[in-house]
C-alpha cells in the first residue's frame, strides 16, 4: 500500500492549516483545468466567480476530500449558495467526485483518472489519509470479470484507528 502526498485535512476540524496543504501536481493540475473549461464551456455554462474561484481552488489543492466548509474557509467573499450550487455543478458534470462519510458531510475533490486513489478515514480524528493499491484494483477487476458487468468507477473507503507502536491511537 502507497501513502501519497495529500492535503493534510483534518475533517471537522475547524482550525485548519492551510499552510500543510500541499500544492497538487502541476501536469494532473493542467490536465484537470483544460477538463473543466472544456466541460463547462461545451455544455454551456456562464462562468460566475463563484465557480472561477471554486475551480481554481480545486486546481491548487483539490487532491484530496474539501467540504463545503473548507471551502467557504479559504473563499471567505463566497455565499454559502453558490458554493454549494457550483459544487452540485462541478459533481453533475463528473469533474469532482463526491464522498459523503458517516458524518453525513459530503466532501469532493478533482475526477481524474491520473488521480485515482482511496482512503482511509481515522475514527479518532476523522481525518483521511489516501491510498493508493495495486492488489485492491486488481481485485475489483477481477469481481467485475466475475460478475460480467463493466464498471463505470468503485468507492473504498475502510476506517479504523492508528496502530502506535503496537497500540491503538
Ligand atoms: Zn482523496
Ligand atoms: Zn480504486
Amino acid at each position: 500500500m502507497e501513502v501519497q502526498t495529500c492535503s493534510d485535512h483534518t475533517a471537522g476540524n475547524q482550525s485548519h492549516q492551510s499552510d500543510t496543504v500541499r500544492p497538487m501536481d502541476r501536469v494532473l493540475r493542467d490536465q484537470w483545468l483544460e477538463q473543466a473549461d472544456e466541460t463547462l464551456s461545451s455544455n454551456g455554462r456562464r462562468a460566475g466567480p463563484a465557480r472561477t474561484a471554486i475551480v481554481e481552488l480545486f486546481a491548487r489543492e483539490g487532491q484530496c476530500l474539501l467540504s463545503a466548509h473548507d471551502i467557504l474557509e479559504r473563499l471567505p467573499t463566497a455565499s454559502p449558495s453558490s458554493v454549494y450550487r457550483t459544487l452540485e455543478e462541478l459533481y453533475g458534470l463528473k469533474l469532482l467526485s463526491r464522498f459523503i462519510d458517516h458524518d453525513g458531510v459530503a466532501r469532493y475533490e478533482i475526477a481524474h483518472p491520473r488521480h485515482h486513489h482511496h482512503h482511509f478515514i481515522d475514527e479518532a480524528t476523522g481525518s483521511p489519509t489516501p491510498f493508493t493499491d495495486e492488489g485492491l484494483e486488481q481485485a475489483i477487476n477481477d469481481v467485475a470479470r466475475r460478475l460480467g458487468v463493466t464498471l463505470s468507477g468503485h468507492d473504498v473507503v475502510i476506517r479504523g484507528h492508528k496502530v502506535v507502536n503496537g497500540t491503538e491511537s
